[in-house]
């Protein structure tokens, strides 16, 4: 007896979350440095962290299945993707998709809000890419991050979606080990999946699929839709996202994805009353916006007592595209610095250098941040700073996000001010775990008040030892105030940037 040929799967992982309105470009060095990886470098590097790569991987393993692991290019959010890093990543899938010979299905991990330099789907053009190449009867199962703006292309050139269900995402190795789980089902034949997918009137809703407020619209969404799967045995998964309203793109935005067994009407009526549910949801948001005087009389209000207050720097928050370097936030805090403060962390290569040559101990003036776009989030501040610590800039996750999975600085400084501590980095990068303080040698625990370049993803590890946390509006390119920032290229008319009655007229809605 001769046994069954293993399946063939192939499987890829390239992600990134672009903002159009950061000037910083993202280039292939820019991915370059937080590590590409290709072929059997990924399961070496990959297979213990928890990614969705590695939820691929793992789930591969228990089935045996034959993994043909192409290429992983690690999430950096920045600007638009330039024409030539984007060719060479669709390249290096094509290449590898035809070299892979015939394949039974495919993985991809993507995120759902690449757009590039002349093409604002980034992402549909990736799944068109390996669609062309293994043909339209080839399983292609994805996941997403749930702040993904999701064009037609991409729902169409795909059979099953499955965005995170958690932000702070602690959960992308579970999405990946759902969509292999479909994978397997339609490799077998026992199911036919389809996408229907559904897109809002909204440039915002889920409230950004924040999963931390145990009432907030997201958890409730998440629990309709895993109530309508179970009354549903032709639905496969219902995908929720909140979209990533910092993208102007015609597709940007709130959308609902369906994987249903065969194309039917029901499942499209399905994605379209989860819709429904982020417009009834739309004013509900809950984290609060301070602005940066009222964040941190807000932070002095907060009674004493073990762990700090946390402040986060919402509106230059590289994990949304900020370029790393707007000093509002720091600036009104070396004006009247609360006591035991760190800020984590400016992006200012030059200031590395500087710090770098002065050496540890040293004393030196500076022209600090502010250099990229000074209008958006304030330009440098002019101090002497006090070199404490110099550091590599390389570290490694330790969790809930993305564990395992090495990040990098680039060279970096940890300075002094008027008593706080700084954090100065060569490249710009979300600051969301533990180990991007403890290697200058920080305990986050023991800080009175930490300042930090992110939005909501740091909460995950933060939560659990910080006396408070305040969202702080900084001005800078991934601020909320879209009123702020010009559209080009967004459908018409949209909520919020439209009146809500214009934008219920069109889209049908009866109040
Ligand atoms: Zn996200």
């Amino acid at each position: 007896m001769t046994e069954p040929a293993r399946k063939r799967v192939l499987t890829a992982s390239i992600l990134h979350e672009a903002n159009s309105f950061a000037i910083t470009p993202a280039p292939l060095d820019h991915f370059r440095r937080q590590g590409i990886l290709e072929g059997a470098e990924i399961p070496a590097r990959y297979g213990a962290t928890r990614t969705e790569m590695a939820g691929f991987l793992a789930s591969g393993a228990a089935a045996a299945w034959e993994m043909l692991p192409i290429i992983v290019v690690p999430c950096a959010p920045a600007g638009p993707v330039s024409a030539a890093a984007f060719a060479w990543f669709r390249d290096r899938l094509a290449a590898g998709t035809q070299a892979a010979g015939p394949v039974d299905g495919v993985l991809l991990a993507l995120h759902g809000a690449m757009s590039v330099e002349g093409e604002p789907d980034g992402d549909g053009a990736l799944a068109a890419t390996v669609r062309a190449i293994v043909g339209p009867n080839i399983p292609i199962s994805i996941t997403l991050d749930p702040h993904s703006n999701i064009s037609d292309r991409l729902a169409a050139s795909v059979n099953a979606i499955s965005a995170y269900r958690t932000h702070p995402h602690t959960d992308h190795f579970e999405a990946g080990q759902r969509a292999a789980a479909t994978l397997a089902r339609a490799m077998a034949g026992e199911i036919h999946p389809v996408v229907h997918h559904v897109r809002g009137h909204q440039l915002r809703g889920f409230d950004s699929a924040r999963t931390s407020p145990p009432d907030g619209p997201m958890r409730r969404a998440l629990t309709l839709a895993r109530s309508l799967e179970q009354a549903d045995p032709g639905v496969i998964e219902i995908s929720l996202h909140a979209g990533f309203g910092l993208a102007d793109v015609p597709h940007a935005g709130p959308s609902v994805a369906v994987t249903g067994n065969g194309a039917d009407p029901r499942y499209t009526a399905l994605a379209a009353r989860l819709v429904r549910f982020a417009w009834d949801e739309r004013h509900n948001d809950t984290v609060k916006m301070h602005r940066v005087d009222d964040a941190l009389a807000a932070a002095a209000a907060i009674p004493p007592g073990p762990g700090p207050v946390v402040i986060s720097d919402f509106g230059d928050a590289p994990g949304g595209g900020g370029h790393g370097d707007a000093t509002a936030l720091l600036r009104a805090i070396l004006a009247n610095p609360p006591p035991n403060t760190v800020f984590v962390s400016i992006a200012d290569a030059a200031a590395v250098q500087a710090a770098t040559a002065a050496g540890e101990g040293a004393e030196l003036p500076l022209e600090l941040g502010g250099h990229t776009a000074p209008a958006h989030g304030g330009g440098p501040i002019a101090q002497r700073f006090r070199v404490l610590k110099l550091h590599s800039g390389a570290y490694i996750h330790e969790g809930p996000y993305t564990p395992g999975v090495h990040g990098n600085f680039g060279p970096s400084a940890l300075l002094e001010c008027n008593t706080v501590r700084i954090v100065v980095t060569t490249f710009q990068r979300n600051i969301l775990d533990l180990q991007q303080l403890r290697i200058f040698g920080i305990d986050p625990q023991t800080c009175g008040l930490i300042a930090i370049k992110c939005m909501d993803a740091f909460r995950a590890a933060f939560a659990p030892f910080s006396r408070a946390m305040i969202a702080c509006e900084t001005g800078g390119v991934s601020s909320r105030v879209h009123t702020s920032l010009t559209f080009h290229h967004l459908r018409r008319p949209i909520w919020p940037l439209d009146p809500d009655a214009v934008v219920a007229a069109h889209a049908g809605y009866t109040p």
